[in-house]
């Protein structure tokens, strides 16, 4: 149940493992859109067909797909209600029901003219229609989500406030020196941006005019933008009785097999587990969710112990006008706030050699290992393009458990037009770095 990354990945792997079964997604919408290009559809996308996900994959792999919305389920004649009047019958079944955004409880919450960013192209298609006719838009939310929504709107001219509860945009995923790069950055395309600021109110006739900040400051605007995040759609499942976790995600256990032997739940609607402390995460990702629907389809009839959900470890990169941010694992705030002793590696290099190359960006890497083993526990990235990959590499380094030690002996593939140079290459010379400082405490230790 869900066409969304992880209904159509659940159902493939399914297809790829256990060709013999057949496999039905039934899907809510008639046409998807991919999530994550949602901010581009405001600003580099012309139209909002250039970022719907084809069927063709699931036409290719012989997955029926049913277009109705999934009502309720019937776990003892393992059957599922549509919307559309069907019952359909089920050996195993998927949740994929994905998230919704989180509305929080702010008066004129309510008034025309607020929006959030819901992933359904019908809604979007209005929210796209109302951004061109508007001057004026303030955004609620300094995540990547509202990063790059002003980024985008930027593009088409709009006067774009940014309003963030937290000291800094990107608060939590990146550490403040890399929050301050992003924010100067937006700054630098004419994004107006209000951190320790909260929106008390959204004021206006018969629609939004005007909001109220926490600061006594009032913005003028045409259309308000909530972007604070989501929540599991867990409905379905809770009204099945299957058990949910303290944040409101369908409880899962590593198969991603839920409270009901034969029901399993993968992405934004199941409940996550955090990579380093087991304890729930609130990371919702389009990666993430892949990774678990593969885990699904993988160990769906028969268990395949090494292929299991070892938790969300939150890799992710963003890009705000050619400025890419990428981030993996623990920053060193949240190692602080975890209370792991910790050691940090940085350096700074070009991403092409020489550094004059044409499309040569400066790249800044910042590890955080763990000072008792020497683990990679996370790692950040700024830098142009070439760093969106670099922090995939970082992220398998911690899915890995590598050590300074791993990392320092670590062989790469490195091309003048395409990588930073062998010699200065940013992920082994932070590693470097940091063994340096735990090579000086520990000579200080025998001192
Ligand atoms: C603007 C934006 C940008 C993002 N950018 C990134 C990014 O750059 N990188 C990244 O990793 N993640 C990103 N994300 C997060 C990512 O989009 C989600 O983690 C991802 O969509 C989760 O996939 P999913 O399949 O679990 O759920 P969803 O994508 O929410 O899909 C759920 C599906 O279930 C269907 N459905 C729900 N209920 C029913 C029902 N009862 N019956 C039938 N069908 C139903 C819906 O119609 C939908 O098709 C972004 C999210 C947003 C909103």
């Amino acid at each position: 149940v869900g066409g969304g990354p992880a209904g159509i990945v659940a159902a493939n792997t399914t297809r790829k493992n256990y060709p013999d079964k057949e496999v039905t997604i039934l899907r809510g919408e008639e046409k998807v859109l991919i999530p994550c290009g949602i901010p581009y559809i405001f600003g580099t996308l012309d139209d909002l067909e250039d970022d719907a996900i084809t069927d063709k994959i699931l036409e290719e792999n012989n997955i029926q797909l049913i277009i109705d919305e999934a009502t309720s389920i019937n776990k003892e004649e393992k059957t599922v209600s549509t919307a559309g009047g069907k019952e359909i019958g089920y050996w195993k079944l998927v949740l994929a029901t994905g998230s919704n955004p989180i509305k929080p409880p702010i008066k004129g919450i309510d008034l025309d003219g607020v929006y959030f960013i819901q992933k359904n192209i019908d809604y979007l298609r209005e929210l796209k229609k109302k951004v061109e006719e508007a001057s004026n838009i303030v955004i609620v939310g300094g995540g990547f989500i509202g990063a790059e929504m002003a980024s985008e709107l930027r593009k088409k001219d709009k006067n774009v406030a940014v309003i963030e509860a937290m000291p800094s945009m990107l608060y939590g995923a990146f550490d403040p020196e890399f929050c301050r790069i992003a924010e100067e950055k937006l700054k630098e395309v004419g994004v107006e941006i209000h951190t320790n600021t909260r929106v008390e109110e959204i004021l206006g006739g018969e629609k939004a005019e005007s909001v109220r900040l926490s600061t006594n400051k009032s913005l003028i605007t045409d259309i308000v933008i909530m972007c604070i995040g989501a929540k599991a759609n867990s409905e379905l499942a809770e009204k099945a009785s299957l058990e949910l976790d303290s944040r409101g995600g369908i409880l899962v256990d590593e198969y991603m097999r839920t409270s009901h032997k034969d029901i399993l739940a993968v992405g934004d609607c199941s409940g996550n587990r955090d990579f380093f402390t087991i304890g729930t995460s609130s990371i919702l990702l389009a990666s993430t969710a892949t990774s678990e629907a593969r885990v699904a389809g993988e160990n769906m009839f028969q268990l395949k112990v090494i292929k299991r959900n070892k938790g969300t470890i939150g890799i992710f990169s963003t890009s705000i006008n050619g400025l890419v941010l990428g981030t993996a694992g623990l920053t060193e705030e949240k190692a602080k706030e975890g209370g792991f002793e910790y050691i940090v590696g940085e350096h700074k290099t070009m991403d092409r050699h020489p550094g004059c190359m044409p499309d040569a960006s400066q790249m800044t890497v910042k590890l955080v290992f763990s000072k008792d083993s020497e683990v990679l526990l996370g790692g950040q990235i700024v830098g142009g393009k070439t760093a969106g990959e670099v922090i995939n590499m970082i992220g398998l380094a911690v899915q890995n458990h590598m050590t300074l030690a791993d990392i320092n002996n670590l062989q790469i593939g490195t091309h003048p037009l395409l990588t930073p140079a062998p010699t200065t290459y940013p992920f082994i010379v932070a590693a470097q770095n940091a063994l340096t400082k735990i090579e000086k405490i520990m000579e200080v230790d025998k001192k």
